[in-house]
């Protein structure tokens, strides 16, 4: 069965497989799900190395050099022939990075050698300035280091040929320095992925707009841009389209048909769903879910036409957990990215935390160092309308289904939301 027809039979018959159940999916089946519908973009063009950081590579990239390009001293100091080193060495010369000493060493003699220059013929250890002792012209090495020390041989970082960078990996600011120093000024990498949101609700206002009563401003456009932003795709905001059938209907399809991916906030929750669920299903192949995780409990996924589409609840802490769960992971696969590892690892948390099993929730907490450890605790109140807790958190605190109530002082699974880079 390809996926097409999956997908399109799970969403018209959701009982058509045996374990596949739409009101209680887990975090894991739901991310299982979205992986097997979702194929890279193929496109790819060229572009400037500066103009890289967090693009991907459409094919990979092999070193036309060697580096080092050449033998060259780790050290300030003096080289010679490990053989003469117990008699005191005539200095007959100096080599400087990017100035080399080219005449030959006489028996023993030494060249004074600075960090990165070229290793003169002949020689095949380099000691360091501090374990000599010069006189005029003269040099003893008082440490005779092992033969060959201090000396970075041609080749030992990258040899020509080698793969430095696979197809699909993200460009980060080493990558960056990696490709100047092979001499490489240009890369090929997929194109961006187009994606656009935007919020239901009749509630919604937009900033600079005064509220009236019972209105809220509609913050999940911001947190979805600034989500989007740092995942490197081109962005569109379509704004916030009341729950009328016709504005989403329109602006639902205009989207789906110029974007590679289309993400709604709000409305996919039961009972006020009526119109994007009945618009969905009209216009594509949709699958809604309950998943078994807190908060974020209803999500939509699938497609219309040639566009993936992401429905997430509209509880603003709701929107990000999602976003940050599914989202996305699937995003970065749609870029042609290879790197979707999310790190989590455990630490304790100082704090009691309040659960009930059956869900897995993802707690918004704060990763603090105390004394020589790291430990965690929570932002406090975890309901999925305090949007302050994301702000305030700078990690979630992932507890599984089976977990219930944590006395302070238990380890727990935590994700930090951002690394050095
Ligand atoms: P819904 O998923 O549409 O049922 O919305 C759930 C809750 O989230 C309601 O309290 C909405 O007012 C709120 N909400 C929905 N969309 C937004 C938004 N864009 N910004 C802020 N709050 C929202
Ligand atoms: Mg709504």
């Amino acid at each position: 069965m390809t996926n097409q027809t999956l997908l399109q039979q799970l969403a018209s018959n959701p009982s058509c497989a045996d374990d596949y159940d739409p009101n209680a999916m887990s975090v894991t089946q739901a991310r299982q799900y979205i992986q097997q519908f979702l194929s890279p973009v193929q496109d790819s063009e060229t572009i400037s190395i500066k103009q890289a950081l967090g693009r991907t590579l459409s094919t990979s990239v092999t070193s036309g050099l060697n580096v080092p390009g050449h033998d060259n001293s780790a050290m300030d100091g003096f080289a010679f022939r490990h053989a003469e080193a117990t008699q005191p060495l005539q200095i007959v010369g100096t080599a400087f990075a990017g100035n080399p000493f080219t005449g030959e060493l006489p028996a023993g003699g030494c060249v004074k050698i600075m960090t990165g220059a070229v290793i003169p013929s002949g020689v095949d250890t380099v000691v360091m300035q501090e374990h000599t002792a010069t006189e005029g012209k003269m040099v003893t090495v008082l440490k005779i280091p092992a033969q060959g020390a201090n000396i970075r041989l041609t080749g030992e970082d990258i040899t020509i040929g080698q793969t430095v960078l696979a197809r699909g990996h993200q460009i980060q600011p080493a990558d960056m320095g990696l490709l100047a120093s092979l001499g490489i000024a240009e890369i090929q990498v997929y194109r961006r992925l187009k994606v656009a949101f935007f919020s239901t609700g009749d509630e919604l206002v937009s900033v600079g707009q005064p509220l009236q009563a019972g209105q809220i401003y509609d913050s999940n456009r911001y947190s979805l841009w600034g989500m989007l932003q740092a995942l490197g795709v081109d962005v569109h905001d379509l704004g916030n389209v009341a729950d009328d059938p016709d504005a989403l209907e329109k602006t639902l399809l205009q989207a789906a048909a110029e974007h590679d991916v289309v993400i709604t906030s709000g409305g996919v929750s039961v009972g006020e769903a009526d119109f994007m669920k009945q618009l969905l299903a009209k216009h594509g192949q949709v699958l809604f879910w309950k998943i078994n995780m807190k908060p974020g409990r209803p999500l939509a996924y699938g497609k219309i036409g040639q566009s993936h589409y992401f429905g997430l609840p509209g509880n603003p802490v709701s929107t990000m957990v999602t976003f940050y769960q599914f989202v996305q992971t699937a995003l970065k696969n749609l870029m042609g990215s290879n790197t979707f590892s999310q790190p989590s690892f455990k630490v304790e948390c100082v704090s009691a935390i309040k659960k009930a099993p059956g869900r897995t929730e993802f707690q918004r907490g704060i990763l603090f160092k105390a004394g020589e450890d790291w430990k965690v605790k929570t932002t406090g109140e975890q309901g999925s309308g305090i949007l302050s807790s994301m702000s305030q958190a700078n990690c979630f605190i992932v507890l599984d289904d089976q977990t219930s109530t944590l006395a302070a002082g238990t380890l727990v699974e935590v994700q930090p939301f951002s690394g050095i880079c």
